[in-house]
C-alpha cells in the first residue's frame, strides 16, 4: 500500500489489455496509486506492433507480435474500440492494423498513460507474500529486469498485480501440437528459424514447416502448394492472401466443412491425421498430400514463466486454471489474469474485465470463500465438458461472452456495454461465415444504444 494508503497495482504488459488496466486505475486516484506498468519492448501495442522480422529483435529476444503486412482487422471498428474511446470517425469500419496501433497510441495520449509505462522492462517473477494490512492480507513482490541479460534486477511491492501479457510467442506450438505432431516436428519446431529459410519438415523431405506467428506476406508462398492447417480467423484471412498469389491451398481442419465461397485455388480437408517418413500428409479421409509448405494456424498458449509455482495457476493445452470468472486463482484473489478468453471481442472484454477487477479492488464487490470460488470454477468447467466442450476449447467463449460480460457489470455494479454491442459483433459474425471474401467491405452506422444500418463503402444500404 502507498504511504497515503492507496493500493499499488502492477501491470505487466502494455497492450491493449494492460493499457486498458492503466486507464482504468489512473481514472480512480481516491483507491488507487499510480499504476506501474512494465513493459518487455520499446513499444505500446503487443500485438499491434508489426515487426517485419520474424525471430528475435536485434536484442535477442523474441518477436512478441504475429501480425502479417496486409492484415485488416475482422472486427468492425465500431464494436473492436473500447466502449469510452471510439476510432476516428472518419475511418471505415474494417482498418488496417497500422490504425490500431495509432489508435491505442491515441488512447495512451488521451489517458496520460505514456509516464506510467516502464519500456525494456521484463517481469522476471511475481510471488506473493503475507503482510499484516494490505490488501486481504496479501502483497506481492514483482521482480523485473531488462529481459535481455536480466541484468538491472530490482523488486518492488504491489497489493495487487494484473497479468496483461498476451498469448505466448515462442516456441509457441510445441505445447499446443498433438502427440503424432510433436513427435514428427519436436526437433524443427525448437528451432526458431525465420520463414525465409523456414522450418526444415524432416530430414528426407523438401516440405518446409511454418506457423501463422512467422507469417508476413504471402509472397514468398507465391504459387507453392500448401496445407494450411486450421480454420479459424487467421487461418483463413491467410488462405485468402495466399490465393491472391496463386498458392494451392488445401485447408485442413475439424469443422464441419465450409459453406460460403472459397477464395480460388483452395479446397478443403480434414484434418491431417499423420506425417508420413517422406513428408506426405494423410488426411482423416485416407487422401494424401507432400505440400511444399505445411502451415500452422492452430493458434497460440498461453505462459505465465515468471508466476510463482505456489499461485497454482496450470496451462492444460488452452486452458488456464483455476480461475473465478476466467480471472483470478481463487488462493491469491489480488492476482487478475486478463484477456485469457478467446472468440471474443477483446478491447470491450478487456474493458469489463479491468471494471470488474477495480470493483473487486476497492470492496465494491466482495468475492466469495476461496472454497466457494473453487466450487464455482469446478462446476463451470463440468458443465462445460458436459456440453462436449474439448479442454482446449473451454476458454473459446463466443456468444457467451455478452452473458459473461453483463454478469460482470452486474457483479461489479457499473453499467454494462451498450445493447448494440453484442447484436453488431453477431451480425459480423453471420457476415463473415456466409461471405468471407466480401464481408470486410461493409461499413457500419450505430445508430443509438440499439441500433445500428450496414451499408457498403459508397453508402449504399
Ligand atoms: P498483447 O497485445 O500480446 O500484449 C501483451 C504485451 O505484454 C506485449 O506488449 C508484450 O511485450 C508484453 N509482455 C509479455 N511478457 C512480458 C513480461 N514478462 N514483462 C513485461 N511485458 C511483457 N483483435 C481484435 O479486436 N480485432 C482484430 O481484428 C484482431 N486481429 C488479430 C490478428 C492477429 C494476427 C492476432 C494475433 C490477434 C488479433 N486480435 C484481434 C486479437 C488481439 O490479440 C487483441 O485484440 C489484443 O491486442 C490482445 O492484447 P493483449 O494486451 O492481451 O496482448
Amino acid at each position: 500500500m502507498s504511504s497515503l494508503g492507496k493500493l499499488r497495482v502492477a501491470v505487466i504488459g502494455a497492450g491493449a489489455a494492460g493499457l486498458c488496466a492503466a486507464r482504468h486505475l489512473l481514472s480512480r486516484p481516491d483507491t488507487f496509486a499510480p499504476p506501474v506498468v512494465y513493459e518487455l519492448t520499446k513499444y505500446i501495442g503487443g500485438t499491434w506492433v508489426y515487426e517485419e522480422k520474424v525471430g528475435s529483435y536485434d536484442n535477442g529476444l523474441p518477436i512478441h507480435s504475429s501480425m502479417y503486412r496486409d492484415l485488416r482487422t475482422n472486427i468492425p471498428k465500431e464494436v473492436m474500440s473500447f466502449p469510452d474511446f471510439p476510432f476516428a470517425k472518419h475511418l471505415p469500419s474494417f482498418v488496417h492494423h497500422t490504425e490500431v496501433r495509432k489508435y491505442l497510441e491515441q488512447y495512451c495520449d488521451h489517458f496520460r498513460l505514456w509516464d506510467h509505462i516502464q519500456f525494456g522492462t521484463s517481469v522476471a517473477s511475481v510471488s506473493p507474500v503475507d503482510v499484516k494490512g494490505g490488501w486481504n492480507g496479501l502483497a506481492w513482490n514483482v521482480t523485473t529486469d531488462n529481459g535481455v541479460d536480466h541484468s538491472k534486477s530490482t523488486t518492488e511491492r504491489f497489493d495487487a498485480v494484473m497479468v496483461c501479457n498476451g498469448v505466448n510467442r515462442s516456441k509457441l506450438t510445441t505445447k499446443y501440437l498433438c502427440a503424432w505432431q510433436q513427435n514428427t516436428f519436436e526437433n524443427c519446431l525448437d528451432l526458431q528459424i525465420p520463414v525465409a529459410t523456414c522450418y526444415q519438415l524432416n530430414s528426407q523431405s523438401k516440405g518446409m514447416l511454418m506457423h501463422s506467428h512467422d507469417y508476413r506476406s504471402a509472397e514468398p508462398l507465391a504459387g507453392k502448394s500448401v496445407v494450411l492447417l486450421g480454420a479459424g480467423l487467421s487461418g483463413l484471412d491467410i488462405c485468402m492472401e495466399l490465393s491472391n498469389v496463386d498458392a494451392k491451398v488445401i485447408l485442413s481442419h475439424g469443422q464441419r466443412p465450409l459453406t460460403c465461397p472459397l477464395p480460388p485455388g483452395v479446397q478443403q480437408a480434414p484434418p491431417v491425421t499423420s506425417v508420413l517418413d517422406d513428408g506426405t500428409l494423410e488426411f482423416k479421409n485416407g487422401e494424401r498430400a507432400q505440400p511444399e509448405v505445411f502451415l500452422f494456424c492452430t493458434g497460440y498458449n498461453f505462459t505465465f514463466p515468471f508466476l510463482d509455482k505456489k499461485v497454482g495457476v496450470n496451462v492444460q493445452e488452452h486452458l488456464v486454471w483455476p480461475l473465478y470468472k476466467f480471472l483470478i486463482p481463487p488462493a491469491y484473489p489480488s492476482l487478475f489474469i486478463v484477456g485469457i478468453c478467446r472468440a471474443i471481442c477483446p478491447f470491450p472484454h478487456f474493458h469489463v474485465q479491468t471494471k470488474f477487477i477495480l470493483s473487486v479492488l476497492d470492496g465494491s464487490f466482495r468475492l466469495p470463500s476461496r472454497e466457494d470460488m473453487e466450487k464455482d470454477v469446478e462446476l463451470d468447467i463440468a458443465a462445460r465438458r458436459a456440453r462436449g466442450i474439448a479442454t482446449r476449447h473451454i476458454l473459446k467463449l463466443d456468444s457467451e461472452q455478452w452473458a459473461y460480460n453483463d454478469e460482470l457489470a452486474r457483479l461489479g455494479g457499473f453499467k454494462p456495454l451498450p445493447r448494440y454491442w453484442s447484436n453488431l459483433y453477431e451480425s459480423n459474425k453471420v457476415f463473415r461465415a456466409r461471405d468471407m471474401l466480401n464481408y470486410k467491405t461493409h461499413n457500419y452506422t450505430v445508430l443509438d444504444n440499439m441500433e445500428w444500418k450496414v451499408h457498403d463503402l459508397h453508402g449504399q444500404e
